[in-house]
This record gives structure tokens, sequence and C-alpha cells, in this order.
């Protein structure tokens, strides 16, 4: 069995469908990226795997396990977000060591899983400051850090990037794929930008109107498009 194992997921919010019999699989250790379009249920299919929407039909799988009736909180998923997320009035070491606190760990140890996930993302002296007194590159890497300091099985990214300038977007976009490549950390990561997705994917997932059309590497999906639809988005680079 894959690591990840989504079988005939749907789910509608009311009477509007928002995803149709999703099937996936997805090893441990890869990159996956979920790209389409606004509103086609990227954000929707990565809530389903951290525990934030209830489905009507199918079965997810994480790690040979049925995680369908497990929280959130137990389920062992990190999550980042667009917005950053932090609190904005504890620092950036109280923020990290927050996602352990429920941990009950001995302080000793929480201090050096803090200082090692900020040492991951090069901002050991940092450790004091207040969000607002980062930059949003550096607030989207602590937000990282926070993600990983839990060591979870599967790091879910929605969007992460895309309130970054072109530049800071794309030292971003390294950074995530050394980190991915150091931790062997399994990853879903959440784009709308075409570019993004063949830069940092090791398999994307196009999605179109809460159905997945495509799932192939880059250069497949570049050379081989199976719908017209994909020919599309993934030739459309802006
Ligand atoms: P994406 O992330 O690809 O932009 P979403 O997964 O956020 O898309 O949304 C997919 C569809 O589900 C959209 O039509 C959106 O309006 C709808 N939707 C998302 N969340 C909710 C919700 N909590 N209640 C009702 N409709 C929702
Ligand atoms: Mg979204």
């Amino acid at each position: 069995m894959s690591y990840i194992e989504i079988d005939n997921l749907s789910l509608s919010f009311g009477q509007n469908k928002v995803l149709k019999d999703i099937s996936l699989t997805i090893e441990k250790g890869e990159l996956i990226t979920l790209l389409g379009p606004s509103g086609c249920g990227k954000s929707t299919l990565l809530r389903v795997l951290a525990g934030l929407e209830t489905f009507q039909e199918g079965e997810v799988y994480l790690d040979g396990e049925e995680i369908s009736e497990v929280a959130p909180k137990d389920r062992n998923v990190g999550m980042v977000f667009q917005s950053y997320a932090l609190f904005p009035n504890m620092t950036v070491y109280e923020n990290i060591a927050f996602g352990l606190s429920i941990k009950k760990l001995p302080k000793k140890e929480i201090k050096e899983k803090v200082m090692d996930a900020l040492a991951l993302v090069n901002l050991e002296d940092k450790a004091d400051y207040y969000p607002d007194q980062l930059s949003g590159g550096q607030q989207q890497r602590i937000s990282l850090a926070r993600s990983l300091v839990t060591e979870p099985k599967v790091l879910l990214l929605d969007e992460p990037l895309s309130a970054l300038d072109a530049k800071i977007r794309k030292q971003l976009q390294m950074d995530i794929l050394m980190l991915q490549k150091k931790l062997g950390i399994t990853m879903i990561f959440v784009t709308h930008d075409q570019e993004e997705a063949m830069i940092l994917s090791d398999r994307i997932f196009v999605m179109n109107g809460g159905v997945i059309e495509q799932q192939a590497t880059p250069a497949e999906l570049y050379s081989q498009p199976k719908s017209q639809f994909v020919a599309s988005f993934i030739g459309n680079y802006n």
C-alpha cells in the first residue's frame, strides 16, 4: 500500500459537489503538487487530509491507517498557509515551541527541537524576535519551522508562497526543495502557478472542477497532456 492513499472520495457543501470521486496514491518522500485554477477544490482536498473537512464518500489512508475518524491533532500532519498564521504576540521561539506544547516534553528537549527547527530554515538568530519584526519570507520560513518541529508524516502547504514577491518566492521554492530532500518528508504543495509546480514537483496532480484530470511527472504532463484543459493550463506560463 502507498504511504498516502485516497479512494473514491466525494465531498459536497450542500448541493455543491466540490470533490468528485477522487482517487490518488502518494509514496513516502514524494513532493506532489496539486495544480489547478481557483475554486477547483485544492484547499478542500488538503483539508480532508488534515482532518478539517467531513466528506460523504470514500476512504483516506495515511501510513497504512484509515484516518477518516482520526482527530486532526492525532494525525501527525503539518500545515502551512499563505497567510503564515503566526501568533503575533509570541516570539519566534514561542511560536515554534507552541507546536510541541501538547506533547508535554521536558523544557530541554523542547529547546533542542526548536533550535534544530530554526537551524533548518537558517534563522537561529531570530529566536527572540516577534513576527512583525521579520520580512514576509522570514515569517514563512518560521511557519515552515513550526510545522516541521513536530516531525509530521506529511507536510501540507496551501499556496505558501503566493503572498511573496517574485524574488523571495524563488528563494523559498529552493528552500522548500532543499528541506524536502534533506528530511525526506512527504509534501503536498498547492499552487495555481504552473511554473512553480513544474520546478518543485516529483509529480503534479492537475485538478479541474473537483476532479483530478491527470497525475504525472512534470515532463510527462508537458509532453503528453491527457486533455485540452491540461495542455492549455500547463502551456500557459505567464
Ligand atoms: P481552491 O483551493 O482550488 O481554490 P477550494 O477547495 O477552496 O478551491 O474550494 C472549492 C469549492 O468549494 C469552491 O467552489 C468554494 O467556493 C467551495 N467551498 C470551499 N469551502 C467551502 C465551505 N466551507 N462551504 C461552502 N463552500 C465551500
Ligand atoms: Mg485554495
